[in-house]
């Protein structure tokens, strides 16, 4: 059933199968598609004038829809570019939140702006992308974001942020904190250089760019390939990514585990923090190609979670297995990546 309000449509129960990479199979209680702020203000007012909980979803990629979900689902639609030269080597470029992220990789690319290149293929849309504060091979969102628009849900009014007051963090912002659900992102502005500025540092790109000139243009299609080879096809095999974030662990616990695990990587952040790679942990636990029922792990990279034909019940508690499984041999407790609605 298609309820107006105004010139928006807005399905009662609706399937959000299409909608979540990891394709399970939920409803929302409320869905609409919006593709301006004027979309958004009837939105918000529908919700308001029905005492609806509001759940923004971009692309769908980071999510974990294990129930139903009550209240209006807003699919953030808002399309455009804008940018803005501000020396000879900058440019200040906007993207509205509806975008698809690495389109608009792809698209700064060919406009000469850079600075994007190791964030290719990351799939989802460009709204979702200051919530966890996306990273890979060695860049993060937050060396780049200057501002960002948002609409704060209870009032409705239009907000201008400064990336640096977003409390951004490994996979962490204040959207995952003090903000959760206060906020809906509607355009992002990133400053980029006009002349190649590129980080080839982290290891496996380093690797896969020996003998190759880095440019911004191989060092995207390198990004491309290797996510290629290591990570499934949500639309082929559904998924999230990773699904559980790396641990941050103190160096005590990070010299002991040394001792007993001479082969275990182990990064050193700061003086007394390290950082290790959550598929390592779950691959000693022997979980690597392992299928349970309707869902698995992937085969190819431990830290990804498919779904064949399950439900977020069959995912959560494969995922509860992996985390007792890992803290019980490593004394670490895997915290989950991408955000799970399960009430
Ligand atoms: C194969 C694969 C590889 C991945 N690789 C990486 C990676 O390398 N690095 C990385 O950081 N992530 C990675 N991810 C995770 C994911 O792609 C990113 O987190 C992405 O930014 C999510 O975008 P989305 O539009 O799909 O968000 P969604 O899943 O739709 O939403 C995620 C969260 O953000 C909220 N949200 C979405 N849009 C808005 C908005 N406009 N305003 C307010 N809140 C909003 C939602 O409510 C939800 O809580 C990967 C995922 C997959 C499937």
């Amino acid at each position: 059933m298609t309820v107006a309000a105004n010139d928006l449509a807005i399905v009662k129960s609706a399937s959000l199968q299409a909608f979540n990479s990891l394709a399970l199979p939920v409803r929302a209680e409320f869905f609409c598609c919006v593709d301006s702020i004027e979309q958004i203000d009837q939105a918000l007012e529908f919700a308001r004038q029905h005492q609806l909980a509001i759940t923004p979803l971009g692309g769908g990629s980071n999510v974990v829809l294990a129930t139903d979900i009550s209240g209006l689902v807003i699919h953030i639609n808002l399309r455009g570019v804008d940018s803005r030269q501000t020396s000879s080597d900058r440019v200040e470029v906007t993207f509205a939140a509806g975008e698809n992220w690495h389109k608009m990789v792809l698209l700064s690319l060919e406009r000469g702006w850079y600075g994007l290149e190791n964030l290719a293929l990351i799939p989802g849309n460009v709204g979702a992308t200051p919530i966890q504060n996306i990273g890979a091979y060695g860049v993060e969102l937050s060396d780049l974001l200057l501002s960002l628009e948002v609409i704060e849900i209870a009032s409705g009014k239009l907000i201008k942020m400064r990336g640096q007051d977003c409390g951004f963090a490994y996979r962490n912002s204040i959207f995952k904190q003090a903000a959760k659900d206060q906020y809906l992102i509607v355009s992002i502005t990133l400053e980029l250089t006009k002349t190649p500025c590129t980080n080839t540092q982290y290891p496996v790109l380093k690797a896969a760019l020996r003998g190759v000139e880095p440019t911004p243009e191989a060092i995207c299609e390198a990004v491309c390939r290797i996510r290629r080879e290591k990570l499934p096809d949500p639309a082929q095999i559904p998924n999230v990514g990773s699904f559980f974030k790396n641990p941050l662990i103190g160096q005590d616990l990070a010299d002991r585990l040394a001792e007993d695990y001479p082969s275990m990587p182990i990064y050193p952040q700061s003086e007394n923090l390290c950082k290790l790679p959550a598929a390592w942990l779950i691959e000693h636990c022997g979980y690597r190609g392992l299928r349970r029922g309707a869902v698995g792990v992937h085969d190819k990279q431990a830290l990804v979670l498919v779904n064949y034909q399950g439900d977020g019940a069959d995912i959560l508690a494969l995922a509860g297995d992996i985390q007792a499984d890992v803290e019980s041999k490593f004394a670490i407790r895997l915290e989950i990546e991408p955000r799970v609605y399960n009430d």
